[in-house]
């Protein structure tokens, strides 16, 4: 079932005298395609939960409509709506055991949509063998792991059969190996039940590697949605180019002249289609190459060996970061005594900024 979020704003007012209301979320439309995992991504603070709470109807929209498939639920309970809600720190009821939480939403239906026993039973277990804690039924939350707690609430959510699927921020207390494993979990699971998902996170990371599409936000505003691979290869504004990729794009001040792109003095790539002006300088870490005579002269500070890669860490004045890191393959041979490092550039990798209203320059190719 798709998912339509129709100009929702949601406004918090101020408490005290003279602050200004929170605008938590700006006037967000998007379709959600049916069966798809939509990855929720901004730093802390820029609207995720609150985009969330109003999907599964815990808060009020200040604006806006809300659809599911061609159904209006703005106004719906969140009871009504046929979400599963999965938080950060998992909610399992401790004093009941895993079969008994999973049970317990079944439990609770009213009317015709009441289930017998043996269907309740049946279901859970079903979801269970689905999340794989089958055999971890009959003990209590605090005898599992993270990652086995995290998987009862995923299941709790999934019992009732929800229209929609929603995770917020589900992976961020577990430490980075079950972090990785839970997140393919995760993955699997919405494959395979076709439960169309929003997934929140601020670890650009965690959206990139499981989402069919990401959104991403800042201050309540979304800046960008798309694949996450088109995201990343063609960002909208310079906010979105730095929190996508690790390492972080390289950020540079430089100046178009004459459909040349120039840092300093040196002129670095032709820029076909851009008119005269200064601009700030994006390049992807995997953009440079290692040239004797390339026309980037930076001072090299390092080089960090990472196995098949290598990280070389140098400077360069127009550089509005303390350091510019390039990801170089381990053979092309750094030479690690050298005082100066020279890099020809990728086109493909070298994005241009409006330097002061940071958004994109498209260049001709
Ligand atoms: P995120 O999940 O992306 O970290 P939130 O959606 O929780 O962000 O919060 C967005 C903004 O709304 C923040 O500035 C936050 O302080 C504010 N906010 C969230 N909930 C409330 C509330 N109940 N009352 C007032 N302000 C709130
Ligand atoms: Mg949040």
């Amino acid at each position: 079932m798709k998912l339509v979020l129709e100009n929702i704003t949601k406004v918090f007012p101020n408490r005290n005298k003279g602050e200004e209301d929170v605008v938590a979320v700006n006037n967000f439309s998007f379709e959600i395609p049916d069966g798809k995992l939509v990855g929720l991504l901004g730093p802390s603070g820029c609207g995720k939960s609150t985009t969330l709470y109003m999907i599964c109807g815990l808060q009020k929209p200040s604006g806006g409509k809300i659809f599911f498939g061609e159904e209006d639920v703005t106004n719906l309970p969140p009871e009504h709506r046929g979400v599963g809600l999965v938080f950060q720190n998992y909610a399992l009821y401790p004093h009941m055991t895993v079969r008994q939480n999973i049970l317990y939403p079944l439990q609770n239906l009213k009317g015709d949509d009441k289930l017998s026993k043996e269907e309740m039973l049946k279901r859970t277990l079903e979801v269970a063998k689905l999340v794989q804690i089958d055999n971890l039924l009959d003990r209590k939350p605090s005898e599992l792991s993270g990652g086995q707690q995290q998987r009862v609430a995923i299941a709790r959510a999934l019992v009732k059969m929800p229209r929609v699927l929603l995770l917020d921020e589900p992976l961020s207390n577990l430490d980075a190996r079950l972090r990785l494993q839970t997140r393919e979990e995760i993955r699997r699971i919405q494959k395979e039940t076709g439960i169309t998902t929003v997934f929140v996170t601020h670890d650009q990371e965690e959206a990139m590697s499981i989402s069919d599409m990401i959104v991403v936000m800042k201050l309540g505003i979304v800046q960008q949605i798309g694949q996450p691979q088109r995201v990343y290869d063609d960002p909208a504004n310079l906010f979105v180019a730095k929190f996508l990729g690790t390492p972080p794009i390289n950020v540079l001040k430089g100046e178009v002249r004459g459909g040349m792109l120039f840092i300093g003095e040196e002129a670095i790539l032709p820029v076909k289609g851009v008119a005269d002006q200064p601009v700030t300088v994006g390049i992807r870490p995997e953009g440079f190459v290692l040239d004797e005579r390339g026309p980037l002269h930076c001072q090299l500070s390092g080089v960090e060996v990472m196995g098949r890669d290598v990280s070389v860490v140098a400077t360069h004045e127009a550089s509005l970061n303390p350091v510019i890191r390039s990801i170089i393959s381990a053979e092309s041979g750094v030479d690690t005594t050298a005082q100066e490092i020279r890099y020809s550039l990728k086109p493909h990798k070298v994005l241009l900024f409006h330097a002061e209203t940071e958004e994109r320059i498209p260049v001709e190719v």
